[in-house]
């Protein structure tokens, strides 16, 4: 049995109970070190935890809840302020590390993940149920995140700007914030820790990360291949436990800094809230309703695949994900087909066992909640075109089949609320027009995509859609390392990842004048003033 322990000031070690008592602890007491082969092993000594499960989550794989694939300690406050105080300890020395080195341990750590991408790539799908494929391309993409990272460390950092003053130079350099607070989901439990722990390091903080609860084995591997890197102890720091418990700690620390999270609205709002009491910066990036628009000049197929693959991608789970089709009527009966026809072919099972296969959504929770969405859709008139039932499964998986509605209206839930599953709502539009206004009448804002070869409709959408990320003729998922990534209005907010923006938020900006001249110069402001008898 694998155990996931906190990592904290370069030790693996196991956490307090929420209770503040520590109990439970494996018989051995563990505190892990490097693991000899280098690979990610994170067994205790002793193998198994028996006796302190009451300390330890169970990690499940959805595809077979019965198999537990491991078990990560539960966590206090107490672990976060020791976190913290580790990181804030060595944040200083962190900083004077030069920026290009400190983006050689990024590129260190790209080349590890690189190496053991198989693993990783296995590891993701056994405890978040995507497919094998999927998990392959999300492992790359955080590959190439810390790639893009590092190779910013040799990029330019400020701007020289001219003054108004003789033998003056003003430039303008950045700042680390300290230490900051990484709080993640579990869609993407991978590249999203990565293309956040990057930035922050590349800018010199020190970071605390907490990863969502339901995906410990792939925060723990990340981890580790920091670790491999020689990363100084203490620069990096992991800490499992619920949200409500650790996560609030850490956002209530008064010495982090700034909290980059990515999650549901409904959290993103609690952390918001917290952090605005003490005037912490903060990051959010949240839910998604992702309109596809397809006009009569679109080309079907290559529509129909995008929209397939933008929804039942990933099970559905994805921010990104394609939620709402917008159709005009003259190509509504025919594009209708074709995605039938390619819905019904998608095969649904265990991602491991079949690379291609879509695989269950994440949990039991997760499962009850897109069911009961769908039961909802269907008391309020929306008609199911296919799919909408759990897929029984002698595993117990929990495996839903793609679901298709039409005649959605536009102010039920199913065209509105994120479901975040394998359910997909089809909306009539009369024309371009009345599809561009039903694509930006929902509260959130993070893709879209539009199907046409019409240059004036693909100017007017790209202008007027409300969304961060806009797709023209491809599907609303998917990002490049080298590219922002974000959303607008209840999407998101405190500026975009990744790509150059990536860095931005962890980081102050000082503005420097320096006088060369060795006697105080004066402005042309005030010369001006003098002329005018102002002083
Ligand atoms: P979630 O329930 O909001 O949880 C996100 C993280 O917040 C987890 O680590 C969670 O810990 C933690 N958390 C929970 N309660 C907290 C609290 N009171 N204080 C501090 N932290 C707390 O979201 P999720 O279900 O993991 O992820 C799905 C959501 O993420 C969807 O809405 C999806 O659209 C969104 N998402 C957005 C983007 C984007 O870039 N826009 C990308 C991916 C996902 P526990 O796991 O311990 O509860």
């Amino acid at each position: 049995m694998q155990v996931y322990l906190n990592y904290i000031e370069g030790k693996w070690v196991e956490g307090h109970s929420p209770s503040g008592v520590v109990e439970g602890h494996s018989p051995s007491g563990v505190v892990e070190g490097h693991s000899p082969s280098g690979v990610v092993e994170g067994h205790s000594p002793s193998g198994v935890v028996a006796g302190s499960l009451h300390s330890f989550e169970a990690n499940r794989n959805p595809a077979c809840p019965k198999q537990v694939l491991g078990q990560a300690t539960k966590s206090s406050a107490e672990d976060i302020k020791r976190a913290v105080g580790a990181a804030s300890c060595v944040q200083r020395a962190w900083v004077k590390i030069p920026r290009p080195k400190r983006g050689e341990y990024l590129a260190k750590c790209a080349a590890y993940l690189e190496k053991n991408i198989e693993i990783l790539a296995t590891l993701l799908t056994e405890e978040e149920g995507k497919n094998l494929n999927e998990s392959r391309g999300e492992c790359l993409k955080a590959i190439r995140v810390l790639e893009f990272m590092a190779s910013e460390s040799r990029r330019p950092v400020g701007e020289m700007l001219p003054s108004e003053m003789p033998g003056t130079m003003i430039y303008t350099t950045r700042m680390p914030l300290g230490v900051v607070g990484i709080i993640t989901p579990w869609n993407f439990p991978v590249c999203i820790p990565a293309w956040k722990i990057a930035p922050a390091l590349l800018e010199g903080n020190a970071v605390v990360f907490k990863p969502a609860s339901l995906t410990p084995a792939t925060a723990r591997f990340l981890v580790k291949a920091f670790e491999e890197t020689g990363l100084p102890p203490g620069v990096l720091n992991l800490v499992y436990g619920s949200g409500s418990t650790v996560g609030n700690a850490l956002i209530a620390d008064s010495r982090v800094r700034a909290i980059s999270f990515t999650g549901s609205n409904e959290i993103g709002a609690q952390v918001h809230a917290l952090a605005a009491k003490r005037f912490c910066r903060t990051q959010l990036e949240m839910g998604g309703k992702n309109p596809v628009v397809v006009l009569e000049d679109a080309d079907l197929d290559c529509a129909a695949d995008a929209v397939v693959m933008g929804a039942f991608g990933s099970t559905g789970q994805r921010c990104t994900a394609t939620s709402r089709v917008i159709l005009v009527p003259q190509i509504r009966e025919v594009f209708v087909q074709k995605l039938l026809e390619r819905v019904r072919k998608i095969k649904v099972g265990n991602g491991l066992k079949d690379p291609t296969a879509m695989g269950p959504v994440v949990d039991e929770n997760q499962y009850k909640a897109v069911l009961s969405a769908i039961q909802k859709a269907k008391k309020d008139g929306a008609k199911i075109l296919c799919g909408g039932e759990p897929l029984a499964d002698e595993q117990g998986g929990y495996f839903i089949s793609p679901t298709v509605f039409d005649g959605v209206n536009p102010a039920s839930d199913l065209a509105q609320k994120e479901i975040f599953g394998p359910v997909l709502a089809i909306l009539n539009a009369k024309d371009f027009e009345q599809a561009l206004e039903l694509a930006n009448n929902v509260e959130y804002g993070l893709s879209a995509s539009l199907f046409t070869q019409d240059i004036s409709s693909i100017q007017r959408f790209n202008a007027e859609i409300e969304c961060g990320i806009v797709h023209i003729n491809s599907a609303t998922v998917g990002g490049e390392a080298q590219a922002p990534f974000g959303g607008v209005k209840q999407t998101g907010l405190g500026g975009r990842e990744m790509g150059k923006m990536g860095p931005e938020f962890f980081c102050e900006i000082k503005t420097v004048y320096v006088d060369y001249n060795t006697r105080t110069a004066r402005t042309g402001v005030l010369d001006e003033a003098r002329k005018r008898n102002l002083y």
